[in-house]
């Protein structure tokens, strides 16, 4: 089938729940996907900061093979060895001690707040039931996950919410200072806000925070589910402030395009999680805990790191000299390959997608006016460059 014939037949038969644009993918190679007309494209999105290896990375590729060929699904009443693995080498390599699977990053989040919620219980700290979060946050699509999301837009219709939220602006301390009190059982944050237009809180804010939560007996959870895996340069993106949550989770980069998420917690918090407690059925399964362990390993093991922090400096660094002698450009801000170029009052970021698009390049949005940036962390020199010229290009037709 042609785009043509994939679009009509998608949208008789989906629902309508996605502004898609006019294109079906069909096949992908490294920085490279295909369209069904056999249009080329260099994907600067990465399926929004999931295909962290590019796609079909041969590794984890192969290890999906292998696994398919071995054992797909066997339910979480039995013991699986890929999911163990990746749970040591989770643990292996950030603050947690224990890792709970499942299957996205609504449902790691669901899973955190349940967990925060529960440990204060188990504490006999009955009246601790608060999340404060973020306006501006984003947190998922399930109730609970939506209701902690700091944006109106995603709540329009679906009330009654679950209680016990509340919100603050993010990157200020003095209002976080306000709302942790008695009742917080956890305050939920984002290192690095992607969804609410890539925003980098200002340095030490993550610390304060964590002394914060310490003082006044809240648990800290950061959501790395955009941000974790590498994105950001660091495996965690809050190792860079050099501050530890609680709990974290985690899911978009996790899998290498394979669906899965993560709770990961400190032992002590994730004792609260006793048999029957919590579940799921598929996560962690066997396909996806191999997926993701082959994913994990390359990201921690080769110089996929350092990479992803060289070409991140690279690409902020020539984003900001366009920004210079571009009035259309205000701000461009980031964190090794999760970066956002906000537009002037006046501009939107959709059209200018939907030109980059029409040039051979994917790229995201963030809110209306801020361009999002999430290609995979095996991005070469040239390509940024190719797509920086597409963007001066794309930007001085405005
Ligand atoms: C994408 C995202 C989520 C939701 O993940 P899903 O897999 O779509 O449920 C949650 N938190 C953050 C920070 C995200 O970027």
């Amino acid at each position: 089938m042609g785009n043509q014939e994939i679009i009509e037949l998608s949208e008789q038969y989906l629902m309508p729940t996605y502004a898609r644009f006019p294109v079906a993918l069909v096949r992908g190679q490294g920085m490279r996907v295909w369209d069904a007309d056999g249009r080329q494209y260099l994907d600067f999105l990465a399926g929004i900061a999931v295909c962290s290896l590019g796609h079909c990375h041969p590794r984890v590729t192969e290890a999906i093979r292998t696994q398919a060929e071995t054992l797909l699904h066997v339910s979480n009443l039995y013991h699986i060895e890929p999911q163990a693995r990746l749970a040591r080498l989770l643990v292996e390599h950030t603050f947690a001690d224990r890792a709970f699977f499942c299957n996205s990053g609504a449902e790691a989040n669901e899973g955190a707040i349940k967990l925060a919620r529960k440990y204060q219980k188990d504490r006999g700290e009955r009246q601790r039931t608060e999340i404060v979060s973020a306006t501006m946050s984003f947190h998922g699509r399930t109730l609970a996950t939506l209701t902690a999301t700091g944006q109106d837009k995603v709540k329009l219709g679906f009330d009654p919410l679950p209680t016990g939220f509340s919100y603050v602006p993010y990157d200020d301390v003095d209002a976080l200072t306000e709302a942790v009190g008695e009742k917080t059982a956890a305050v939920l944050l984002e290192p690095l806000q992607g969804e609410g237009g890539i925003r980098v809180p200002s340095p030490g804010y993550l610390r304060q925070v964590r002394e914060l939560c310490d003082a006044r007996g809240a648990l800290l959870i950061f959501d790395e589910v955009q941000t974790g895996v590498g994105r950001t340069g660091t495996f965690l993106a809050c190792e860079q402030e050099d501050v530890a949550p609680d709990i974290c989770s985690l899911a978009k980069g996790l899998g290498g395009g394979v669906a899965i998420g993560a709770i990961l917690a400190r032992e002590t918090v994730a004792e609260s999680f006793g048999p029957g407690t919590h579940a799921t059925t598929f996560g962690g399964n066997p396909l996806a805990a191999a997926a993701s362990l082959a994913t994990v390993r390359t990201v921690l093991g080769e110089a996929i790191l350092p990479h992803c922090r060289r070409m991140g400096e690279y690409l902020l660094e020539k984003l900001r000299s366009l920004a210079a002698e571009n009035r259309a450009v205000v701000e461009v801000r980031g964190r090794g390959l999760l970066v956002g170029v906000e537009l002037a009052e006046g501009y939107l970021a959709g059209p200018l997608v939907r030109e980059l698009m029409d040039r051979g390049f994917l790229v995201g949005s963030a809110g209306e006016r801020v361009l999002r940036l999430a290609p995979p962390l095996i991005v070469e020199r040239e390509e940024i460059d190719a797509l920086l010229a597409a963007l001066e290009e794309v930007l001085g037709a405005l």
